[in-house]
């Protein structure tokens, strides 16, 4: 197998100096194994958190210790009555040609007609999913709500968005970083407005946007956008905070909000979550996001980067902005 490891910890920007890849040759099989050619890797945002030597989402990267994330793959050989050789599985062993361990480490997945399996990572996987529970569990979303999402146009916001719009919000507005994606978050995904965070202040391109204030806001960024929400929100609004990528590559802390006091004349709430740790939701989003993907209700982009050697790549150009919908590494 072929895998690539954390070589050494960047300060800012990786570069691929910070990566190793080593081919190993794999023992055989124990009793109760099984062996998996994977056919997609997931880049995320995280991972650039578990590269640093501290605590984030997820314990840090040992140097040396192989990319782990999520991956799917076809069972080439087992040796479980559990799984058996040809059936797609998800796990979590990640950026490698071929993973193989427990059974228990693998979760068999359904092949759907007509929808890759590189889904499992995305709009049927893990980014979706946290969608989900952001908008529902964490920001308590209710019918009528004006939404607001940042990153609207990457794997989580633009299944929040839709989602939002399925809850019942009446308007959804959405913020991404070029004049495609801002056309994409009108057309294909039905935002009712949305506007590109790099053309003027955020504040202001959201309040042009929300005549009627904000009600929940879907943080994937931070920063600027954070502080425009808190200006924009109506009495009573919340704030699911999904992610910060506008400070994972900076070398300097970030700078918190200005206008906290918001919150308290405005009585908002602002809930901070990890998707990991709410899994209760998982049936009913497995269930709902059938149904929207049956129907068309919902839909879904993706960014293939082919072939393992360019994992490194794939992960760098998703923290430019290279991607629309979830960054896949196809093997
Ligand atoms: P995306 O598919 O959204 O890809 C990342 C996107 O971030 C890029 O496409 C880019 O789009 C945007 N971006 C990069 N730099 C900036 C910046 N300085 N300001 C604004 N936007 C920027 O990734 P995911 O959907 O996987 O993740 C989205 C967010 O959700 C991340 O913050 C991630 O950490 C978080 N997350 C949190 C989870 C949780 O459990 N809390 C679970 C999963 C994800 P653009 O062209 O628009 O700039």
């Amino acid at each position: 197998s072929t895998e690539i490891r954390l070589a050494s910890r960047p300060t800012g920007w990786p570069t691929p100096d910070n990566f190793e890849t080593a081919v190993i040759s794999l023992p055989e099989l124990a009793e109760g194994e099984v062996r998996v050619a994977n056919e997609f890797l997931s880049v995320d945002p995280y991972m650039r958190g578990r590269m640093n030597d501290a605590k984030s989402y997820a314990e840090p990267y040992a140097l040396g210790e192989v990319m782990t994330g999520a991956a799917v793959g076809r069972v080439i050989e087992s040796r479980t009555a559990e799984i058996s050789v040809g059936d797609a599985v998800l796990h979590h062993l990640g950026w490698r040609s071929v993973s193989q361990g427990p059974a228990a480490s693998f979760r068999v997945v359904q092949d759907i007609s007509g929808v890759p399996l590189s889904a499992y990572l995305g709009i049927l996987g893990m980014t979706a999913y946290t969608a989900y529970v952001g908008l529902l569990e964490i920001a308590g979303l209710k019918e009528g709500d004006n939404v607001f999402v940042s990153g609207a146009a990457g794997a989580v916001g633009s299944a929040a968005g839709q989602i939002a719009r399925l809850k019942g919000a009446s308007r959804v507005i959405g913020s991404a970083g070029t004049a495609e994606k801002v056309e994409q978050l009108k057309g294909k995904y039905g935002f009712a407005a949305a506007f590109n965070y790099k053309d003027a202040p955020v504040r202001e391109q959201l309040r042009a946007a929300a005549p009627e204030g904000i009600d929940v806001y879907f943080d994937n960024v931070g920063g600027e956008h954070l502080e425009a929400a808190l200006d924009v929100f109506n009495r009573g609004g919340r704030a699911a905070l999904c992610g910060a990528i506008s400070s994972y590559n900076s070398t300097e802390a970030p700078v918190g909000p200005r206008n906290m006091a918001n919150m308290i004349t405005q009585g908002l709430s602002l809930k901070g979550f990890t998707v990991g740790f709410y899994p209760e939701l998982h049936e009913a989003f497995i269930n709902d996001m059938s149904r929207w993907l049956d129907s068309g209700e919902i839909v879904f982009e993706e960014t293939v980067i082919e072939g393992l050697e360019n994992s490194v790549h794939g992960f760098l150009e998703l923290m430019r902005g290279a991607n629309t919908g979830k960054m896949v590494i196809k093997l």
